[in-house]
């Protein structure tokens, strides 16, 4: 067996293998070392032969539990091939044949628990040609297929971040290094190096005529089938999709801006999505996310979306309906692709059927609403009646688990199932009135006949009573502690056509259902156009149900032009946080002459909120959601950058200002006119000259050359000047009000720049010593009033210092007096040279 074992093992050198033995699946060797670790289950070990040398470790689970601890182990990251015996341990000879059956990985791991519902589970692979990236993707559980070409590895980067794929499958043409990058993020990397043609499956392809994509797909298939080695009649033909025809986010602004992913716990909690999702079925949710990882740019298609967002909230009575009506659907995505593996139960096809009886009622609904509302959806609302009525003749309401043990189809729907049915059913009549028969005729009223899986059918006595019994006529079957067990030539007789019948009866069973089965495998497709369908009505209401609920409105989305007025917009994580009384909206308004806001204010006073504010707002625009405002006027943007707050590299492993230097080149160096672009505090991560000046230059940057409407945060009060000399700058400020000493924040934007530097009061607030604010006071005053900015403030003394050491000869204020010096006489008047200077 161990010959047997190890040849299996070779094939999959980096898998657990789960070898089948009788009702168990055995671990061996370093597996079993490994896997009794992560699983936490007892190592024995076994010898090869006698001796007590050349133990064998090894651990076993019960195969009925299998699937949890192949779910253990995926979930960490590991792949497990499933080895099954593929013949009938009593016909071999020699050796039972096991086969792999399945190998299954993160990323084509397809019966996730129900908390994951409303997440894809996608397993992607890239190829490289000379010019392109090849990427492709696919949910193995509800049959999705995409696939794009992408420019540079940074999009790759950005395609897989977004997807939250666990693994990838890459073949020669993808460096080490980029191997490396990968698997640093976390992400599964799969090694696929053949490519086999999949004929049966070139349909899935036949759409896509670009080289790279074509290479990427087949790969993946190529994977795919080897790994699943099952039905991949779920599989959707492939869609090309490009980048470009959403809006444009890298992966740090996803990440920053929180729109799936709390940057602190890595939960949903506390995101867009969060708020977003008002969903009832679990395909609504993952379409959801989809569409925040991609919102539109197309007028015309957002407009689509928003007219039923709008009429969804105004008829209020209706789209409550719809959610009840939807919260009775079931999955169908992963119905169907449950329905391809062949491992769909009884139950799911209940579950198939009373999503399918929903579907009517979701119609009239819909047929509530304006004419043409909801007619591209209500088009593909087919309830599917054939497959729906097919299943409810054959499978009864509350079928068991399993579908090898009967007990699942309805009596009435087959003859011969019927036959077998009566025939058990008066053999086990016959049993009934055999024991009473028999204890009357031996005087014993606790004889019993009874059925044990090993013994079958027997008349049990017990022993006080076996005097009782006649001689002759019962065969001894069994001896227990208490009693004996018997049988009779007619219990004989009586057994062999019971069990006949319910072995044929439940054979038959499995037959019918497979038939069925096999009958809704042909409906696929149209099932899964249903399911998209459902999916994005779903997704409407949930639309339609937050923008109510949080008070939102619809945009006006301009047509060309460059024109942003949103009146009383807000953070609608931040205000749903803090609650509705306590946030304070704000206005922000940029006319088409206006580039860029500058923003000035204490520290936590609602700066980076207010950037974040303008970015939510554009996506749920572009989601064709209404937006958190009184009112909002806005161009469609097509990509936004953001360097916001201090995302720490999860690639390189670079230093902070390394990466900030490069996120706001990534901007400077993609943005357009119609981009939009969030700088928090550039420039903070290095010396004040330093990253003062990189600040300016990179405003004077975008004023004249991007154009991106773009929000800049500063702590540099002194930029404030530069609104002189670019037109189209213009400085806004957080206002604070100083109250009994103390500073209180109005998070409230005010125009122009900010007054006064409240380090001083935060620091307070901060609890730093008195004695040190004290003497930061000095210095500030003395700063304010000083004429001969030329000589240095001296160090303090001991008295003005009081228990203040090492106070800098050259204080940080009085740097930056000298650099607003410096700037006014020469920079601020900005020089453009256009020379090769673009390179940050
Ligand atoms: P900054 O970027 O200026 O340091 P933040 O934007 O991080 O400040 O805001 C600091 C805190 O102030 C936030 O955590 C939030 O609780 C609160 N805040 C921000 N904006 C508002 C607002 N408009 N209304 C009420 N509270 C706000």
């Amino acid at each position: 067996m161990m010959v047997q074992y190890q040849e299996i093992k070779d094939q999959y050198p980096d898998a657990f293998l789960f070898y089948r033995i009788g009702d168990f699946y055995e671990l061996f060797n370093d597996d079993a070392i490994k896997g009794s670790q992560l699983l936490e289950l007892t190592l024995t070990s076994r010898s090869h032969n006698a001796s007590a040398e050349n133990q064998i470790p090894m651990c076993g689970v019960p195969h009925r539990a299998a699937q949890n601890y192949v779910d253990i182990l995926v979930d960490k990251g590991y792949k497990v091939a499933i080895c099954e015996q593929v013949e009938d341990p009593k016909l071999a000879e020699g050796m039972v044949k096991r086969e792999v059956i399945q190998l299954v990985t993160p990323g084509t791991q397809t019966d996730t628990g129900i908390g994951d519902a409303k997440r894809n589970n996608y397993l992607t692979a890239l190829t490289k040609t000379a010019t392109d990236y090849g990427f492709a993707y696919a949910d193995l559980s509800t049959g999705e297929l995409k696939v794009a070409s992408l420019k540079n590895f940074e999009a790759v980067v950005n395609e897989v971040m977004s997807l939250q794929t666990k693994e990838i499958v890459v073949d020669q043409s993808v460096t080490d290094d980029e191997r490396q990058q990968i698997s640093q993020i976390g992400i599964l990397v799969s090694h696929q190096d053949d490519v086999t043609e999949q004929s049966e499956l070139s349909y899935l392809t036949q759409d896509v005529t670009d080289v790279a994509q074509n290479a990427v797909l087949k790969h993946l298939l190529t994977y795919i089938v080897t790994t699943q080695k099952r039905s991949l009649a779920h599989l959707q033909r492939a869609v090309v999709y490009q980048p470009s025809y959403f809006l444009k986010m890298d992966h740090y602004s996803q990440r920053n801006l929180e729109l799936t992913q709390n940057i602190r716990t890595g939960k949903k909690s506390g995101t867009l999505l969060w708020l977003l999702d008002e969903t009832r079925t679990a395909m609504g949710g993952r379409l959801l996310k989809q569409w925040l990882d991609r919102p539109l740019v197309t007028r015309d298609e957002i407009l689509a979306r928003q007219h039923k967002v709008g009429a969804l909230v105004t008829q209020y009575f209706e789209r409550h309906n719809l959610q009840e009506e939807l919260t009775k659907v079931y999955d169908l995505e992963r119905l169907a692709g449950r329905v391809a593996f062949g491992s769909v139960n009884g139950r799911d096809l209940i579950q198939l059927k009373t999503s399918l009886n929903q579907i009517p009622k979701i119609q009239h609904v819909l047929g509530e609403f304006e004419d043409g509302t909801f007619d591209d959806i209500l088009n593909n609302l087919d309830p599917n009646d054939d497959v729906a009525d097919a299943i409810e003749q054959a499978i009864i309401e509350d079928p068991p688990i399993s579908v090898t043990d009967g007990g699942i189809i309805k009596d009435g729907y087959d003859d011969q199932l019927d036959t077998y049915r009566e025939a058990m059913h008066n053999g086990k009549q016959w049993l009934a009135e055999m024991e009473a028969s028999e204890r009357q005729a031996t005087g014993i009223n606790n004889l019993k006949i009874g059925y044990n899986r090993v013994f079958g059918y027997y008349i049990e006595v017990t022993k006080v009573n076996l005097s009782k019994l006649p001689e002759g006529r019962y065969e001894r079957k069994q001896t227990l502690t208490n009693s004996e067990r018997f049988t009779t030539p007619e219990l004989k007789e009586k057994e062999r056509l019971i069990l006949e019948a319910e072995e044929k009866s439940t054979d038959l069973e499995y037959q019918l259902f497979v038939k069925l089965r096999e009958m809704v495998k042909q409906n696929i497709q149209r099932i899964q156009t249903l399911a998209h369908a459902v999916a994005e009505l779903d997704v409407l209401q949930s639309f339609a149900d937050v923008s109510e609920k949080y008070r939102f409105v619809a945009p006006t989305l301009t047509k060309g032009g460059h024109q942003l007025r949103i009146i009383e917009g807000r953070h609608p994580v931040v205000e749903k946080v803090l609650g509705r009384q306590k946030y304070v909206p704000n206005d922000i308004l940029m006319d088409d002459q206006t580039t860029i806001l500058l923003i000035t204010g204490p520290n936590m006073s609602g700066k980076s909120t207010y950037m974040r504010q303008l970015a939510l707002t554009v996506i749920l625009a572009q989601m064709g959601c209404f937006v958190p405002a009184k009112s909002a006027t806005m161009p469609i943007f097509d990509q936004i950058f953001t360097r916001i707050g201090a995302a720490d590299d999860l690639i390189s492993g670079e230093s902070t200002f390394m990466v900030e230097m490069k996120e706001a080149n990534e901007a400077l160096a993609n943005a357009s006119a119609n981009s939009l672009i969030l700088f928090d505090e550039i420039g903070r991560g290095t010396a004040t000259y330093d990253g003062m000046a990189l600040a300016q230059a990179i405003i004077e940057f975008v004023h004249n050359r991007v154009h991106a409407k773009t929000l800049f945060s500063t702590h540099y009060h002194e930029l404030t000047v530069l609104e002189e000399s670019l037109p189209e700058l213009k400085n806004v400020h957080v206002g604070a009000v100083e109250k009994d000493g103390e500073l209180v924040f109005l998070h409230q934007m005010q125009n122009g720049p900010a007054d006064k530097s409240y380090g001083i009061h935060v620091a307070k607030l901060a609890g730093l010593p008195d004695s040190l604010l004290t003497r930061a006071d000095q210095i500030l005053t003395r700063l304010e009033t000083k004429d001969d900015q030329d000589k240095p403030i001296v160090a303090a003394t001991s008295s003005e210092a009081q228990s203040v050491e090492d106070v800098p000869a050259k204080t940080v204020e009085e740097q930056k007096r000298t650099t607003v010096r410096e700037s006014e006489n020469e920079a601020l008047t900005p020089k453009i040279d256009d020379g090769e200077d673009t390179q940050l």
